[in-house]
């Protein structure tokens, strides 16, 4: 995963690539490091974050330089293994976003032709293939060494005596920020928002030559003409905004998120792009894929589609899918990734176009390589989302997916009229569930003490549980785990005891008698009950320990009400047990690598 950083330009790099790097460190941050061309190539990298580094580092005095916050896959998190990466001069430097998965075939090769390696990273193999291949031209050294490298990339190189850096990329995401008398070139949009709104997305194969003045792209040995988008998110937009952290406010943005997908896919449930050509033919059947967070939406996208579509929906976990033999031709898919960049994903996807299948993309980032690889792209308009823990693009890919089912749906126009109504009153429900932040912060108090916590649900509800313990285990390290409430009898129940707290999601439909049983069940081997229900259950206070109330909606909305409210449970939590929750340990936020 990993975020990379340049700068060429009039004016000191240094505190430049810092400002990048700590915008970026949403993408890896367990060791980090910069590299700027003065009289040499002064490196200055370490096992720390990008503030410490800051703090630490000497200052150097250039205007062209690199840097990298790495989230390891090849060697310890080690000020070795940081990046940027020498080759044996010291004169070139490297930082990498990807997997070289040759490295070892190669790194023996170089090391018999006498080259000193320094570190266990694949990512060391490009400096020293690039001096193998230098005679006095950069560039062409870079392809050369390029052609060698099996695996992903996204690079950027930098060299003593070269004003300029190159960079490439495949199967890893970059750009190029375009500024006056200045250009950046980063993993990801934020990175240079303080600088620049004007970008150019790279792709696969792409070899780009940027000098102060002047860019240069090169495609397929040819140079491309290139073209500038705008940047719509604001520098705002990825800040902490007066929050205590990022997740936290990405949490309270969610009735605007709502309102700002709604508003741009909702007109009379009149569908804005033709989806498959679903408008004219209809389609028989649908797969979803997708990882992590977009997976459990994927799931509730199921009971919504199934719903309103009356067509069977098959779900598949991206990774999984990528090892089925068979794959139907022209399978309709609907691929969901938060970062555009899930390598996991990308790959399905790209088997399902070798079977002819047609493939909408729902993703929140502008000209990622799902948009590419996709034959439709259905934006999620959540604005920029920095926390690693996924919270407002979750709600956004559920939008998409209501407005999808509701376009194309087949129910009555008075259930349609009717649950449009409601859909636009989900911003105010979710406000409602955010004003209640009192409540779910004790709830939390008491569920920090615990090691072990299951969370329970039915119906469409089920993936809300997945969900809800996704985020705790995430971000509080507390071991949990999601079960639909029917599996529990199969095998949870052997393990519940006092020390194993239980979250019941209770929705008012047909799940809840199978529920109630549930919950007394659990409650019959001691272990404590916290139930998230909607006002008014009465009934359900004296069977459990303590109720989350929720407002009412109809239940196929009451995913999106029930995962603010487990969102903000995992939040508090993890504050009570004093973790760092923007950052959670090991993990980062868009999944490039397998
Ligand atoms: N493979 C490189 C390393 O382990 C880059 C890591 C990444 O892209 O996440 O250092």
């Amino acid at each position: 995963m990993c975020g990379i950083i340049g700068y060429i330009g009039d004016k000191q790099a240094q505190s430049i690539l810092l400002n990048c790097l700590r915008r970026l460190e949403y993408r890896g941050y367990d060791s980090c490091g910069i590299a700027v061309a003065a009289n040499a190539i002064e490196v200055y990298k370490d096992e720390v974050r990008v503030e410490a580094l800051g703090k630490a580092s000497p200052q150097f005095d250039g205007t062209v330089g690199i840097g990298h916050t790495r989230w390891a896959t090849h060697g310890e998190p080690s000020q070795a293994n940081a990046h940027p990466h020498l080759d044996c001069t010291g004169n070139i430097a490297v930082v990498h976003n990807g997997v070289i998965s040759n490295f070892q075939a190669l790194k023996q090769q170089l090391t018999s032709e006498g080259h000193n390696f320094v570190s266990e990273t694949d990512t060391e193999v490009i400096p020293h293939l690039i001096e193998k291949y230098y005679d006095g031209n950069l560039e062409k050294a870079v392809e050369a060494a390029l052609r060698d490298v099996e695996g992903s990339y996204a690079i950027i190189v930098l060299m003593k005596g070269e004003s300029k850096l190159i960079t490439a990329r495949k199967d890893s995401p970059l750009i190029i920020g375009v500024g006056d008398r200045e250009s950046f070139i980063a993993s990801d949009v934020p990175a240079i928002l303080d600088y620049t709104d004007r970008v150019i997305y790279l792709e696969d194969g792409d070899i780009g030559v940027v000098t102060q003045g002047n860019i240069k792209i090169r495609r397929d040995d040819k140079e491309v003409a290139w073209a500038e988008d705008k940047i719509l998110w604001s520098v705002e937009e990825a800040q902490k905004a007066g929050y205590e952290h990022f997740m936290l406010k990405e949490i309270h943005e969610q009735p605007k998120v709502i309102r700002n997908t709604l508003g741009e896919y909702t007109r009379d449930t009149e569908p804005v792009i033709d989806l498959a050509g679903m408008r004219d033919t209809g389609i028989a059947s649908m797969l979803m894929l997708a990882a992590g967070t977009s997976y459990n939406a994927a799931l509730i996208g199921k009971y919504i589609m199934e719903e309103l579509l009356r067509i069977p929906v098959r779900v598949e976990i991206a990774s999984e899918f990528n090892y089925y033999s068979y794959i139907p031709a022209r399978t309709v898919a609907i691929a969901i990734t938060q970062s555009g960049e899930t390598a996991d994903t990308l790959k399905a996807m790209k088997r399902l176009k070798e079977v002819r299948g047609r493939v909408i993309a729902i993703t929140n980032v502008v000209g990622s390589t799902a948009t590419r690889l996709a034959n439709q792209t259905v934006y999620t308009r959540a604005g920029p989302e920095i926390s690693v823990a996924a919270t407002k693009t979750f709600v956004a890919q559920l939008m998409v997916l209501y407005w999808l089912a509701m376009a194309y749906s087949k129910a009555d126009a008075r259930r349609l009229a009717a649950l449009l109504m409601e859909l636009r009153q989900l911003p105010s429900k979710v406000q409602q569930v955010l004003d209640n932040e009192a409540e779910i912060m004790e709830q939390a108090k008491y569920l920090a003490k615990y090691e072990n916590v299951f969370f329970i649900g039915r119906g469409i509800n089920y993936p809300v549980a997945l969900e809800g313990a996704l985020k705790l285990k995430e971000i509080s390290y507390i071991h949990a785990e999601g079960l639909a409430g029917g599996e529990i009898k199969h095998h949870t129940l052997a393990v519940l005891s006092h020390k194993t707290p239980v979250i019941a999601l209770l929705a008012r439909d047909n799940t809840y008698e199978a529920m109630l049983t549930n919950i007394k069940e659990i409650k019959a081997r001691g272990a404590p009950v916290i139930v998230v229900a909607e006002e008014g259950d009465g009934a359900i206070e004296e069977l459990v320990d303590s109720v989350i109330t929720l407002p009412r909606v109809d239940t196929l909305f009451s995913p999106v009400v029930n995962v603010v409210a487990l969102q903000l449970l995992a939040y508090y939590t993890a504050r009570e047990r004093g973790c760092s929750i923007d950052f959670p340990r090991n993990l980062a936020k868009s999944v490039t690598v397998e």
